[in-house]
């Protein structure tokens, strides 16, 4: 660890996601056996449980943003080892608007095992992040999904690329949309640079509501010659009724 790390370590502690104790992970063990994982016979499409799929039905997140779950999403599969909810919730939280980079190690940890587990792909050519456009990449000055895929693609020992998908547009933040509005707000938006023919991708993000992002850029992928795209993201939002 360089000086500078250790130093900051000490002001400002690594703390759990969940409980907020100290913990150089970013979660607890504790915690961490208290996520809220998804059931093992989780539906390939919205991956959700089985018996919680939401493919094609309408709800309302516990956000209380009122949307449907896409119902022929351009993807063959999506994992998620965990619900929108608890621990992970704070953390993706922590990890996008409060510059916590860290929680994208325990988080891809979790995404990688998922994977392993429930991935219909026997292979993976590459993984891809969902790009941001350029000036929300400036305001932020990251891209969480590219933390998490590569944190991915380093376990799974994978290739991994930024330059291969990309945000052509700047549109309106997905959660502020209904679910016609979401669908046509990701439209066209994706673009691919260069040539996938015969490619399996592993496409990542860190939450999944409506999946219009997602198939939105699985449709770029698939244009551009991909033969599969299996999307994974940290956590998929659940029902309000559910949380
Ligand atoms: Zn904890
Ligand atoms: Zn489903």
């Amino acid at each position: 660890m360089r000086v500078i790390q250790w130093i900051l370590e000490q002001i400002f502690p690594s703390r759990c996601a969940g409980c907020g104790i100290v913990a150089p992970d970013g979660i607890c063990e504790r915690c961490r056996e208290q996520l809220p994982f998804v059931e093992e016979d989780a539906c390939p499409k919205c991956g959700r449980g089985a018996a919680r799929c939401l493919c094609g039905k309408r709800y309302t997140t516990a956000e209380g943003n009122e949307v449907t779950f896409h119902f022929s999403p351009q993807y063959q599969q999506l994992v998620a080892p965990c619900y929108y909810t608890g621990a992970m919730r704070r953390g993706i939280a922590l990890l996008k608007f409060h510059g916590q980079k860290r929680h994208a190690l325990w988080m891809g940890r979790e995404m990688a095992r998922s994977l392993q587990k429930q991935m219909v792909l026997s292979q993976i050519d590459l993984v891809v992040p969902v790009p941001l456009s350029r000036s929300r990449l400036r305001e932020r000055g990251y891209n969480q999904a590219v933390l998490l895929a590569r944190e991915v693609a380093g376990i799974l020992e994978l290739p991994f690329s930024e330059q291969v998908l990309i945000k052509t547009k700047e549109n309106a933040v997905q959660h502020t949309l209904s679910h016609h509005q979401r669908l046509l707000n990701v439209e066209g938006v994706y673009a691919v640079q260069g040539e996938l023919s015969g490619k399996c991708l592993l496409l990542i993000d860190d939450v999944s509501t409506s999946g219009a992002t997602l198939s939105s850029c699985g449709q770029a992928l698939y244009s551009a010659g991909a033969e599969a795209v299996v999307c994974c993201v940290a956590a998929v939002t659940v029902r309000r009724e559910d949380e």
